[in-house]
Formats: C-alpha cells, structure tokens, sequence
C-alpha cells in the first residue's frame, strides 16, 4: 500500500542560518515516522541574504525537499498560502523556520488526527518566553479584543503551526482574500481541532522578522478582516455625541431666558471642539481602513508572485 504523504509548509524570510538546523532537526523526526512519507516545501519570501541558496544545497541531497521563491518578500501570509497551494500532501504542516514549532510535536499531531479523528491539530503555546515584555503585553491585550468583538473564535497563544488534513487544506486555500489572517482564516473554515500546549522556544538563530509596526499592523489586519465592530462603535459615538449636543441645547436654551446671555466659555468651546474632531477623524480613520482593505480587494492582485520553484533547476 502506498505510504501517506505528509508536507511541511516552510516559509522563510532571510533566514539562511535556521534552513539547514530546520532540516537536521526535522530529518530526524521524518526518519523516526518511517510508516508515513514527507515533502518539505521551503517558501523563499523574498530574502535578501542566501536562504535561497540553503534550499537549493539541501534540494541537492533530499529529493523530499522543495522550494518556492518568491519575486520579493510578499509577507508570511503570502508564503503560507503559496505553501498550501504547492502542497500535494494529504496533511499538511505550517512550520516556522526558526525552530520556535518544535518538530517533535509533529508525531504526536500526526497521531491525533490518525486515533482520535480529528480534521487539524493545532499547537498553542501557553508562555511567550523568548518574546518581549511589550510584545507580550501587546498580544495579550489584542487578544483579549479581538475575543470580544470577531465572529470567529481566536484563541490566545495560537501559532500558525498546525497539521491539517486535505480537506481543511482545500478549503483554506479557497479563500481567495487579498487581506490575509489566518489565524482568523483557520477558524472561519471550521473541522474539528484539537489544540497541543507547549512553552514557547527561543529563536534557534537571528532575530524577529516582525517588529513592532509590523505586528501592530497584522493585529488590525485581523480585527478589519474578521469583525466590523469597530464600524458600530463609530455610529454608536455618533448617536452618543448627538444626544450629548440635544441636551446641551436645550440647558442653554433655559438659562439664556432665564439669566440672559452673557459672553463667556470659549475656552471650554475649543477644548469641545478639539475633543469633538478628534472623534471624527477617529471614525473616519476607522471607515477609511475598511474602505482601504476593500479596495485591494477589489483589484484581485496576485497575492504572491513565484520566480523560481524547484522544477525550474
Ligand atoms: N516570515 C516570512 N515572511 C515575512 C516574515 C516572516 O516568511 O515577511 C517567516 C519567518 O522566516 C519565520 C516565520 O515567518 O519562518 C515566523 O517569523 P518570525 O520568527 O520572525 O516571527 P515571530 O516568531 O517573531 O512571531
Ligand atoms: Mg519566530
């Protein structure tokens, strides 16, 4: 009978230190799954250093590995994607580069799906050991909002690491958005998950690919791409300030008769009036990030565009 296929969905952004200690370290657990075969596809996303290279020299001895190479750096999103795209597996792993998904949770994963019938086993790591105290303070507050107020459920801690199986796979791939989040995207598309607890590992070698602008702007990608509260809180500040204003009127009304109308409280006019732009440039800026996504949306651009692939050696 033929062996199941397994694919490691790998994307890589300058990291030609970690590509060779990813592969040593995951060869091992390939050999030690001998009743099951592998195909390791690296996503070259555009990097700068020789993390291209790295590929190649390990395509060379493993036949098992592939590779994708992106014209430049699309994004994480963009590579993981093209990753389950190119994956011919019937389950497929996304696997960070830099050891921070350690490989050895993969037997078990695989285990889980094979004896207790589930469609993915996903991987959350329950410390952030290894990540900044800003960065953890961050993500904890964003997932505490996004808990709130998104329609699909998001769990804290959640790394894209996970084992799929084809199914999930397919339908995954079938959201064509331009304005990835998969974590949100996982969620969206349902299956039965079982969810593996682990510490968090530190970065085998070199630093973090996403820095804080960078992360600040993944988290709104999620909360625009999987909840449109925040349009509702902008109309409910709108009726709010509406009410506020109606009964301003009215107590100035009552005193002017009452007690005339002399000339006083401007300072108090401009700090209303700086308070008031403010909220509507904040409602403004809201509609406009929906409006934005919507627009590259609608252009249909490619998500990621390939240069080379193994096939082209
Ligand atoms: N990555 C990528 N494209 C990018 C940024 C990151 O393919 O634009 C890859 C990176 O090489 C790594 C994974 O995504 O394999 C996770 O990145 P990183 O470790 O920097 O993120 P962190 O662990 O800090 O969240
Ligand atoms: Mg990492």
């Amino acid at each position: 009978m033929k062996k199941e296929l397994i694919s490691l969905v790998v994307p890589c952004f300058n990291e030609e230190e970690n590509i060779p200690l990813f592969y040593q370290e995951t060869e091992k657990i390939m050999k030690s799954m001998n009743m099951v075969s592998f195909e390791m596809i690296f996503v070259n996303d555009g990097s700068k250093d020789h993390s291209l290279l790295e590929m190649k020299k390990l395509r060379k001895q493993d036949k098992r590995v592939r590779y994708i190479s992106f014209s430049r750096n699309f994004g994480k999103e963009a590579a993981m994607l093209a990753g389950l795209q190119y994956a011919k597996g019937d389950y497929v792993a996304i696997m960070d580069v830099d050891l921070q998904d350690p490989p050895s949770l993969i037997p078990e994963m695989y285990r889980a799906i094979m004896e207790e019938g589930y469609d993915c086993v996903a991987a959350k790591s329950v410390s952030r050991h290894g990540y900044s105290f800003f960065r953890k303070l961050f993500t904890g507050w964003f997932y505490k909002i996004i808990a709130k107020i998104s329609n699909v459920e998001m769990v804290a801690g959640a790394r894209d690491f996970r084992l799929m199986k084809r199914k999930m796979v397919d339908a995954i791939i079938e959201t064509q958005e331009y304005n990835r989040y998969s974590k949100g995207l996982f969620s969206f598309v349902g299956f039965d998950t079982k969810w593996i607890e682990f510490e968090n590992q530190e970065r085998a070698a070199g630093t973090s690919k996403f820095n804080f602008p960078k992360l600040f702007s993944y988290a709104i990608e999620g909360i625009v791409a999987f909840s449109t509260t925040p349009l509702m809180i902008s109309a409910i500040f709108g009726i709010l300030f509406c009410f506020i204003a109606f009964v301003a009127i009215i107590v100035i009304i009552v005193k002017t008769l009452i007690w005339g109308d002399p000339v006083a409280g401007w300072p108090s006019m401009v700090c209303i009036l700086f308070f008031l732009s403010g909220i509507q440039l904040f409602c403004t800026g809201i509609m406009g990030e929906y409006l934005a996504k919507t627009y590259l949306e609608t252009k249909k651009r490619p998500i990621y565009i390939v240069k080379e692939t193994e096939d082209d050696c």
